[in-house]
């Protein structure tokens, strides 16, 4: 990265006149001149730079990104971990990234197959009997989730189940999808352990629910035990139970949402199957259901026939379609790419060493970070701020001060449970010598706030931006370089 162009926009590095492209004379006559209706007042403030600019311009800008090719990115309930690049190549395959989405069904076999493949393997994974790969993202996935168990209702002539409940420990989507999905959220709180209060949910539970929807292990990391106790509640209620498998990973080989009595479950590609994501895309949020309610999954299915051939079908009881045809099929490729290099034994592993890295940083900062839950986690945990808090420093001057030593921040302030939630998620692509060398630094960070404070709360001083004010920048954006 050359600082000389931190946070220069193209437009201050333009001169009138100067050009990156030359257009050789080659006799064509000048064409007529546009009616004059038709012509814009002024001509557009275009950038003008020549090649060597606009070279290092993208260049330079795309160093100043961070990634997970590019450091270690420990941001819980993201799992952002390492991407294969085979997956890479697996989607660009011209055979699959030519394919217009319209093409006759007899010339996309292999697609067709690629997808049906998926959504087998997923089923297994899951322990349900079908997938749906049509939706766009996690929340996208709940979203049609829900619509799934509406209509399962509907078609008992059920017609009273209009709420949903979500414990307090819930990822924002899950009360967000339910209140688009038409059904009113009811909390349940959780326990000082961090698992969900069963005796507060039994009391919630009458025929005027349509689901409950869990996380488990919950975004706490920790793995919720009386999900038996919960299943057999929430059917003998008539309702359903949700499985938010957005964060999998922990679970890969090890258990199954359809054994604990899960009935629909999304998963999200984007995390568990490794596809790169972050930034507002690019997703893909598959649906699977337990044995009963194949029908009510969204238009198109993949269906495999007799002859061996795939076919694309749609059914009545459907809730209709939720997406331009398929979904997003190149996040598909890449996670079967993964799934399929991983295989079964590799996938198994990839769930006990996420969990395996996320205890190791536990353990070895609980001395200086308030661990306010003290259990075995799963594939992440969650400090409550530094255990010291005499000092005045913060989760978020912790997070900021990290970016100085070239770490990507954990995720602050979620879940809510705690004042100062800093939420850590390895993941299991990391190896021992990065996991230590990030332990030094966040060890180190807790001596400074005791030794130097300033320093940690007016960082970070080695970035091209500070501390943006991101309330402003939500609220009063500004898109544009030019005062229009
Ligand atoms: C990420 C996440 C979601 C939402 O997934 P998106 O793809 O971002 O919509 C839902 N639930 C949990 C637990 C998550 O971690």
């Amino acid at each position: 990265m050359n600082r000389k162009y931190y946070g220069k926009t193209i437009f201050e590095l333009s001169h009138p006149g100067r050009r990156g492209y030359h257009i050789a004379d080659t006799g064509c006559p000048e064409s007529e001149p546009l009616p004059e209706g038709l012509l814009r007042a002024d001509a557009p403030r275009l950038p003008e730079v020549d090649e060597p600019t606009i070279v290092r311009h993208y260049t330079n800008m795309s160093a100043n990104n961070f990634g997970v090719d590019s450091g270690f990115y420990p941001l819980g309930s993201c799992t952002m971990k390492y991407n294969p690049k085979i997956n890479e190549e697996m989607a660009a395959l011209p055979q699959m990234a030519a394919l217009h989405p319209n093409q006759p069904e007899s010339t996309v076999q292999g697609a067709l197959e690629a997808y049906h493949t998926l959504q087998q393997l997923l089923s297994e994974i899951g322990g349900m009997s079908e997938f749906t790969l049509n939706p766009f993202a996690g929340a996208h996935g709940e979203l049609t989730g829900l619509m799934v168990i509406r209509a399962y209702h509907r078609s008992r002539g059920d017609h009273g189940r209009t709420k949903v409940i979500v414990p307090d420990s819930a990822h924002g989507t899950n009360p967000a999808s339910a209140a688009v999905a038409g059904l009113k959220v009811v909390e349940v709180k959780s326990r000082p352990d961090g698992t969900v209060d069963v005796d507060d949910l039994r009391a919630l539970l009458d025929d005027s629910v349509a689901a409950v929807m869990l996380t488990n292990p919950n975004t706490l990391g920790i793995f919720e035990t009386h999900i038996p106790e919960i299943a057999e509640a929430v059917h003998a209620a008539g309702a359903l139970l949700y499985y938010d498998g957005a964060n999998l990973n922990p679970m890969l080989g090890m258990a199954r949402p359809g054994d604990m009595g899960f009935d629909v479950m999304h998963i999200n590609l984007h995390k568990t199957f490794s596809t790169p994501h972050g930034g507002g895309g690019p997703g893909s949020g598959p649906v699977g259901v337990r044995a009963g309610l194949e029908q009510f999954l969204p238009n198109p299915r993949v269906v495999k026939n007799a002859d061996g051939t795939f076919s694309l079908t749609t059914s009545d009881g459907s809730l209709g379609n939720i997406s331009a045809t398929l979904g997003n099929f190149a996040v598909q490729l890449r996670a079967l790419s993964y799934i399929l290099s991983l295989g079964r034994e590799g996938l198994m592993k990839a769930g006990q060493l996420a969990t395996l890295n996320a205890n190791y940083i536990k353990e070895s900062l609980r001395d200086l970070y308030k661990l306010p839950i003290d259990k075995v986690c799963k594939h992440e945990f969650v400090f409550d701020g530094l255990a010291d808090k005499s000092t005045g420093v913060t989760t978020l001057d912790i997070a900021k001060r990290l970016l100085d030593y070239g770490y990507h921040a954990p995720t602050i302030y979620f879940p809510l449970l705690f004042h100062e939630s800093l939420m850590i998620e390895p993941t299991e692509t990391e190896s021992r010598e990065t996991l230590d060398e990030f332990i030094d630094v966040m060890r180190t960070i807790a001596r400074e706030a005791i030794e130097d404070p300033e320093l940690v709360k007016t960082a970070p001083h080695d970035t091209p931006v500070s501390r943006p004010d991101d309330t402003q920048a939500a609220l009063t954006p500004k898109v544009t370089f030019f005062d229009l």
